[in-house]
């Protein structure tokens, strides 16, 4: 009796229940429905509900709802498991299709021609050939590659994998091979920068007869750009528009990076007609690569004019000029026009934030790049791998550590993969944040490395005035198989130099080009004219700068004339200051520092008459210009500025500071003003100096003993050296203080650099 009731009810139910499972539109709370239905009927033994209720699962990503249906099938065959592999792939969860596929093989059950392409799709999203090509093999035992779906799923997952001459094996056996097919394998080989083979298979489709199309052309014009081939992406979009096919809006704005990368105008100008001629001007992808390709040229006129022209404004145009702006120093425009784009309610993504902060990172405006970091968040844009590579480089030039660290775990909480763009970026801001001890954990924390990561931490503990430990990196870096390059050269001669190793660093710089063929540039020359210098050998460093093949720069001068203040001498500095005044007539520096050395020999005159020229010519002192990090913010200090809100107590504890340091018969060295004053005045303008507010301020501020971390944007002044060397003393506090040269690591009274910088 009550066997014949559920019959009854079943055959009342089943119809609903299948009518429900097959609508495509069945919500999740449906699903549940029929499945609770499925099992108070007893209906889960029938294969075709259960395969339905996996799929229905599957499409709403309830994996594991979907496992609980598959379990309950005792004997299930290829449906139910292929249903979920087509699932998965088409959810690009890759990793579990295939998870699926060898529980389907252990069971015994083989893959069928519905079921393989998606296999292979997943093999391919995954650029995983160990699975595949076993796959590929089951495939062919089973007969199934004579399906035309399988073959051309093959042929797209070997050339994903750079399996290309696998790939083309496939085409080349297809016995109806398609345009598609050979097009994605011309690509193939133009990614990988193989020209010749792009194009013989290229030639081999056209002799087959298929007719290649401007897929085809495109392909191979986008593949030689991403492989660096740029003059082949030119001459094969050339040959294009030779041969009869008409370039479209995808070959104009595949071919116009490469034509802005080879910053070839003349070209760019031809294409830009050939779009106005064709009416293809409103291309929004068009538009973005004109724009990108003007700016490569550093055409900012031709860039904007072409943005004004713009009928809708577009976010990827928006985001080319920006990056153009940027490419071409005009920092302020690209800040200017992207907050245009914000009050114009663009929908700005994350690229559109991404390139504003590389842009003020890059163009010297590291505290908006902090700022726009903040304001992007508060945006609702997730940041991606790109932006914080990005946004470290600010961190580390104002040495923002705290900002520096929050970057670092944003990394670790989104799970960015540390490459070595990402591994670079954290070793450079950590070594210019004065943890150096952090970025080399970094360093030895990456798994691959290239040449940008070596140099990376060598120019670290160059910064930081650890020679011993430049040098260990060098040498490691050889044996692991990595060859320098002239930039790792320049960190072992400056680390040399700054740590007076005279003899080792001319070794390192005679083996440049005996040992590795590398033509030492004027940086290199730079270097061992500080080096020598700094030693007192004079002559020898007279005799670098005759001996150099290439016009010593103003770079060489510089060192001259900043290593004739170290030692006052008179002779060279005057001859420097000569050259430089000729190669540089507009920088201040130069002419401040041939004073100082004036002021040393009390040639009050000589000073006077540098001064009315500088006058003259309208050149005031660079402003000394010194930022303190302290409770997560930012604080920057300008030399004499009293703006400062807490300007009064700052004061109040310098004039402190000093007394103590006039009681400890230490007074403050007053060799370093360019100016012939009393006494008393110098002291005051000796207080004004950026670095010494900021470390009073730090002071002030922070926890007694806790560190402090300061950088100025010239070099430290004596006077400031004597004088923080002596509040570490007193404050029994360390204290960093990064200028344009290197690191004063300064701790009880003394320094890293041993006043020798
Ligand atoms: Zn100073
Ligand atoms: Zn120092």
């Amino acid at each position: 009796m009550a066997s014949q009731a559920l019959h009854l009810m079943n055959s009342f139910y089943a119809p609903s229940i299948l009518s429900r499972l097959l609508a495509t539109t069945a919500s999740l709370f449906q699903a549940r429905q029929a499945h609770a239905h499925i099992i108070k009927t007893g209906l889960s033994t029938q294969t075709h509900f259960s395969t339905r209720l996996i799929s229905l699962y599957a499409n709403h990503q309830c994996f594991a709802d979907a496992e609980l249906v598959l379990g309950s099938i005792p004997e299930p065959d290829v449906f139910p498991l292929s249903t979920l592999i087509y699932a998965c792939t088409k959810l690009n969860r890759f990793g579990l299709a295939l998870g699926f596929l060898s529980r389907m093989l252990s069971r015994g059950v083989l893959p069928d021609a519905q079921v393989l392409p998606s296999v292979f799709k997943a093999c391919a999203g995954l650029s995983d050939l160990r699975a595949g090509r076993p796959i590929h093999g089951i495939a062919t035992v089973t007969g199934h590659t004579s399906d035309s779906y399988v073959q051309s799923s093959l042929v797209h997952m070997y050339v994903k994998c750079n399996g290309l001459a696998d790939a083309r094996k496939v085409v080349e056996l297809m016995p109806d091979s398609d345009v598609v097919s050979w097009s994605a394998l011309v690509a193939g080989y133009a990614r990988q920068g193989c020209v010749s083979e792009a194009k013989e298979v290229f030639d081999e489709m056209a002799s087959l007869g298929i007719e290649p199309n401007s897929v085809s052309w495109n392909g191979m014009i986008a593949g030689f750009n991403q492989s660096g081939r740029h003059s082949d992406s030119i001459s094969t979009f050339q040959q294009m528009h030779s041969q009869g096919f008409k370039p479209d809006g995808t070959s104009i704005s595949s071919v116009l990076p490469a034509v802005g990368d080879l910053d070839i105008l003349i070209v760019g100008i031809q294409v830009h007609g050939y779009v106005i001629k064709q009416g293809i001007g409103s291309d929004k992808c068009v538009v973005s690569a004109l724009i990108d390709m003007y700016g490569k040229c550093a055409c900012s006129a031709e860039m904007s004019q072409v943005f004004d022209e713009m009928e809708q404004l577009d976010v990827g145009a928006c985001n080319a000029l920006v990056a153009g702006l940027s490419r071409n120093a005009l920092g302020d425009t690209a800040l200017r026009v992207f907050r245009e784009f914000m009050g114009k309610g663009i929908d700005l993504n994350v690229v559109s934030w991404t390139s504003v902060i590389a842009c003020c990172s890059q163009n010297g405006k590291p505290m908006e790049a902090l700022d726009l970091f903040r304001e992007m968040q508060v945006a609702g844009v997730e940041p991606n791998s790109v932006t914080i590579p990005s946004l470290l480089p600010a961190c580390g030039n104002i040495s923002a550590l705290m900002h520096g660290k929050a970057a670092h775990g944003f990394i670790i909480r989104r799970e960015i993969p540390v490459d070595v763009y990402v591994g670079s970026a954290l070793i450079d801001m950590y070594a210019k944040c004065g943890r150096i001890q952090a970025s080399r954990l970094c360093f030895d924390g990456l798994r691959t490395r290239n040449l940008v990561c070596w140099n990376a931490i060598m120019s670290g503990y160059a910064m930081h005035g650890k020679a011993k430990e430049a040098m260990e990196i060098f040498h490691m870096m050889q044996r692991s198989g990595q060859e320098p390059d002239s930039i790792s050269f320049t960190c072992i001669l400056s680390s040399c130099s700054q740590s007076g190793l005279t003899e080792v660093g001319q070794n390192y710089f005679n083996s440049m080009f005996e040992e590795h063929g590398i033509e030492p540039k004027v940086e290199h020359y730079a270097c061992m004219v500080t080096l020598l210098g700094r030693a007192g050998k004079t002559v020898e460093a007279c005799n670098i700068i005759k001996k150099m093949p290439c016009e010593p720069d103003a770079c060489v001068w510089g060192a001259l004339l900043s290593v004739s203040r170290i030692h006052n001498n008179l002779h060279l500095g005057e001859m420097a200051a000569r050259k430089l005044f000729e190669l540089e007539p507009g920088n201040p520096g130069n002419y401040i520092l041939l004073s100082n050395i004036y002021a040393y020999k009390r040639k009050w005159n000589e000073v006077d008459k540098l001064r009315d020229v500088m006058k003259e010519k309208g050149l005031s002192k660079n402003p000394g210009c010194s930022w303190i990090e302290v409770k997560n913010k930012v604080h920057m200090f300008l030399a004499g500025d009293r703006s400062h809100p807490h300007m009064s107590l700052i004061n109040e504890k310098l004039v402190q500071f000093t007394m103590e340091m006039k009681k400890s018969s230490c007074f403050p060295n007053t060799d370093f003003l360019l100016h012939d004053v009393e006494e008393e005045d110098k002291e005051q303008i000796l207080c004004g100096h950026s670095e010494k507010l900021a470390v009073v301020f730090g002071v002030l501020n922070t926890r007694p003993g806790s560190p402090l971390q300061v950088i100025k944007n010239l070099r430290i002044c004596g006077d400031c050296h004597t004088v923080i060397k002596f509040i570490s003393h007193l404050e029994r506090r360390e204290i960093f203080v990064r200028d344009t040269n290197r690191f004063h690591h300064i701790k009880d009274g003394a320094c890293s650099c041993g006043d020798y910088w």
